[in-house]
């Protein structure tokens, strides 16, 4: 079996982050990291390759040239290879634009499934999955918390606000997944050190068959119009207890009834 497992460099999400004039991040500005969901997807892969003989796990990332370090983070899991979209064309592509170089990408690549976090820790659209299964035409089985694969077939519980749907398709397919499938493993030393060595191939868009117009910040289909900063916290408010209790109690059980939580 061939897996492919798409994954993102994002900003830490605990950094300052910076605006540019034309409102794009300054991902530059910022430490950045493998996006957490999709270490998940990477654990997924690293169980079924564990049970399923001959099976390849390959990363795919669409980033800058920098974006290579993220993507030997997430070969020291200890997956086979990976493969790096990378132009400067790319930047400020929306989710749509990166879907089509994530499908473009895939056009000429063999696989059987394709494992990917549910969403980005910074752009968070959750869209990226079904919007490039509608590109290469195949099913896509969003929100996993549970995945099973019988030959061909797999079977997802789909995670919703009320419960989960069971729902199959046959591979070739996308499937997303979300916190709940897995606990994922930190990577070893041995992992670490291999990662080096990986096989990694770097491709354009020209290499993927993509025109530079197809994509970027001016060819998006959104535009981000306006940014503003988070307001500063607020202080908050001390209730001194006379030592009862009482006191206290009575101003804590006013708090949580003035906004409603009791
Ligand atoms: C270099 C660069 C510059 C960008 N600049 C801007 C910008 O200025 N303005 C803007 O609006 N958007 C920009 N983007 C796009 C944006 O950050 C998101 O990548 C895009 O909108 C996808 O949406 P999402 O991250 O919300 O994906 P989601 O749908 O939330 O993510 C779901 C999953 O999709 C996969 N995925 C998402 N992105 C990638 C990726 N790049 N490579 C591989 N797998 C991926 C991961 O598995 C992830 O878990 C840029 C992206 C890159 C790579």
């Amino acid at each position: 079996m061939r897996i492919i497992c798409p994954v993102k460099r994002v900003p830490d999400t605990a950094a300052t982050k910076a605006v540019k004039d034309d409102l794009t991040l300054d991902r530059e500005s910022v430490e950045t990291v493998l996006n957490a969901n999709d270490e998940w997807s990477i654990e997924e892969a690293l169980r079924i390759k564990e049970r399923t003989p001959d099976t390849e796990v390959i990363v795919l990332c669409v980033g800058p040239e920098q974006a290579q370090t993220t993507v030997r983070k997430a070969l020291s899991y200890g997956l086979d290879g990976a493969i790096q979209i990378t132009d400067d064309a790319i930047a400020g592509s929306d989710a749509a634009g990166i879907a089509e170089i994530i499908g473009s990408a895939l056009a000429d690549e063999e696989f059987d499934l394709i494992l990917m976090g549910n969403q980005s820790s910074d752009a968070r659209t959750l869209l990226v999955p079904a919007m490039f299964a509608e590109y290469l035409d195949i099913p896509a089985l969003t929100y996993a918390r549970k995945l099973d694969i019988d030959g061909a077939k797999l079977r997802v519980e789909r995670e919703t606000a009320s419960g989960y749907q069971v729902v199959e398709a046959e591979m070739p397919a996308v499937v997303s997944v979300v916190e709940a499938i897995n606990e994922p493993r930190y990577p070893t030393f041995k992992g670490i050190m291999a990662a080096k060595s990986k096989p990694m191939t770097v491709k354009s868009l020209d290499d993927i068959g993509l025109d530079p117009t197809q994509v970027g910040l001016a060819n998006a289909w959104t535009q981000v119009l306006e940014v503003t900063p988070k307001p500063p916290r607020q202080a908050g408010e001390k209730v001194e207890d006379d030592g009862s209790g009482t006191v206290g109690a009575k101003a804590l059980a006013d708090f949580l009834t003035s906004r409603k939580f009791i």
